[in-house]
């Protein structure tokens, strides 16, 4: 599989005054191939959502590169970036905040198709809302009522019909069901992964546990405090993870998976996660983290790939670290 998407070095910072920032995104690298499903996971709070904004270009970046398809996003030509918009979209968490409540369903899912006027006629319009009212499982003679008529599950399917109203190749998917009840996040998904299939799309799905995130993604990255901690196969990430935070996470699952025999043991985080303002030094996690070293307060731990794809930013799984004698004494 090629590479689409490929993020190196990101960083978004915000300004908050007094010379201080706020450190959102602080040097991420992955790359998205084309036609997988891309996790990336972290509580909320930990810049996931910043790193969607700005890889999609509605945030400036601070420092690094995103490029799509070899391009630079944030160097685009206004034309460039015109076109750019047609191939990326982005689906929200909250579907009626979304949606505009004083338009209809067809205006919601016309307005892209007008503004890059990508039809000729009105009957040819009408016809590509159509479609896309069936494709997401909902019908035309839903496309003259408004939002505040739609149940959360059904707001959700026109926000996803909007985002395909230009034929996307990538779509970013920021938490679209954490809003919607626990029984129709499952059919969110579904429809989400026959549409995967039917138009080749390449998603990247932010969300803010593992528990749907396993079972989607083919890769995930786990995002802690504007740093990516790990990043695997989703297999791989459950069945042998090697960040603490990993673990944690894995471990807050609330259904034992039938396929593991022992559940996890639960593994409380202590304290809360620190403000990105003033991030903890060397490794950010290791004011939570059950086994920090006094080296952890002192260095930050490297991005290691450990086993071919699998990548860890601990200083447990780096040996030339973990030789050092005075690196693993216990952290006061
Ligand atoms: Fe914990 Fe240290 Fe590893 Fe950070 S580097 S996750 S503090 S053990
Ligand atoms: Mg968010």
């Amino acid at each position: 599989k090629k590479v689409i998407l490929s993020v190196k070095n990101l960083k978004r910072y915000f300004d908050v005054g007094r010379g201080q920032k706020l450190k959102a995104v602080d040097g991420i690298s992955f790359d998205i191939l084309r036609g997988e499903t891309f996790g990336l996971v972290g509580e909320s709070g930990c810049g996931k959502s910043t790193a969607g904004r700005t890889i999609l270009g509605l945030y400036n970046k601070t420092d690094g590169e995103v490029l799509y398809e070899g391009q630079s996003i944030h160097d685009m030509t206004d034309d460039e970036r015109h076109r750019f918009l047609k191939k990326m979209q982005m689906i929200f968490q909250d579907p009626y905040a979304s949606l505009n409540p004083r338009s209809t369903v067809y205006e919601i899912i016309a307005e892209p198709m007008q503004i890059h006027k990508m039809y000729k006629t009105q009957e040819e319009m009408r016809a590509r809302v159509h479609e896309l009212l069936e494709d997401v499982g909902l019908n035309r003679d839903h496309a003259n009522r408004y939002p505040h008529e739609f149940s959360g599950g059904q707001r959700q399917r026109i926000g996803i019909a909007r985002s395909l109203a230009l034929d996307p190749d990538f779509i970013i998917a920021d938490e679209p069901i954490s809003a919607l009840d626990v029984s129709v996040q499952a059919q969110v998904v579904k429809l989400l992964q026959r549409l995967q299939k039917e138009k080749g799309l390449t998603y990247l799905f932010i969300a803010h546990d593992l528990s749907m995130v396993k079972y989607i993604s083919d890769r995930i990255g786990v995002m802690y405090l504007g740093h990516m901690v790990e990043l695997t196969s989703s297999k791989q990430l459950y069945d042998k993870p090697l960040h603490p935070y990993t673990e944690a996470l894995l471990s807050a699952i609330p259904i034992p998976d039938p396929d593991i025999e022992e559940s996890r043991e639960r593994i409380l985080l202590k304290g809360e996660l620190p403000s990105p303002i003033n991030p903890p030094s060397g490794c950010v996690f290791r004011t939570r983290c059950p086994y920090a070293m006094e080296v952890c307060g002192e260095l930050k731990p490297k991005w290691l790939e450990k086993e071919k794809g699998h990548f860890v930013a601990c200083h447990l799984h780096d040996k030339e670290v973990m030789k050092r004698s005075d690196a693993v004494r216990e952290a006061v």
